[in-house]
């Protein structure tokens, strides 16, 4: 089974792609984080990607297919995965469709987890992110035990540069132009689903949930 999740930044999928991921037990692949991770271990590539994500902006696509194609060719993601920020323009989601043709294979679902941007600018201050284990919390809906204190590790949470008022602002307009196309992309496929993303976790999960279990 192959997922894309679909939606603006900030909207939940990261968070119903983790969930996704462990009821399906397939591989959350996201992006985002192999890119904070090369930052982290200050790899050429991390330091490449950072120029493009402190300023809101998309890492260039032959980059960032790259990377995702050598992710989804591990064994781990031989039965299937859970994409999440990916693709996020038109040009990455055919050169996944046109590597998975290859394969003889498919997207199986593209699911859109929609929020108006009003939501999203209020939502995306209150994240709080780990940046030893990139876990990632929100104050106000999956706060830690301890007030800015990651569960798993211990370290202090932080707002992530990308995560910052002007920054998300920039993130929605580079969404809108570059990434929101992708819906139409996959309703002519016949595979986009679209789930409230403004109702609460849990609901937005058992929406998903419905959609795969129903194919
Ligand atoms: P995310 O954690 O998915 O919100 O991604 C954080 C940042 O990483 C984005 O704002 C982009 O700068 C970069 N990024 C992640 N995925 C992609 C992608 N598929 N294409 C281009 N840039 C990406």
């Amino acid at each position: 089974m192959k997922i894309i999740m679909l939606g603006a930044p900030g909207a939940g999928k990261g968070t119903q792609a983790k969930m996704i991921a462990e009821k399906y037990h397939i591989p959350h692949v996201s992006t985002g984080d192999i890119f904070r991770a090369n930052l982290k271990e200050g790899t050429p590539l991390g330091k490449k990607a950072k120029e493009y994500m402190d300023k809101g902006a998309l890492v260039p696509d032959e980059l960032t297919v790259e990377i995702l194609l050598d992710r989804v060719s591990r064994d781990d993601c031989a039965g299937g995965y859970v994409l999440d920020g990916f693709p996020r323009t038109i040009p990455q989601a055919e050169v996944l469709d046109e590597e998975l043709t290859k394969l003889g294979d498919h997207v199986d679902f593209a699911i859109d987890v929609d929020v108006p941007d009003e939501n999203i600018v209020r939502r995306m201050s209150g994240r709080r992110a780990c940046l030893k284990c990139g876990a990632t919390y929100h104050i106000e809906h999956i706060p830690p035990k301890k007030e800015g204190i990651c569960d798993n590790c211990g370290e202090p949470l932080v707002l992530r540069d990308d995560d910052k008022p002007e920054t998300v602002q920039k993130r929605l307009t580079v969404y809108h132009e570059q990434t929101a196309p992708l819906i139409d992309y996959y309703t002519k496929q016949g595979i986009l689903r679209t789930v409230d993303g403004t109702k609460d976790m849990k609901e937005v999960f058992s929406a998903i949930t419905g959609i795969i279990d129903q194919n």
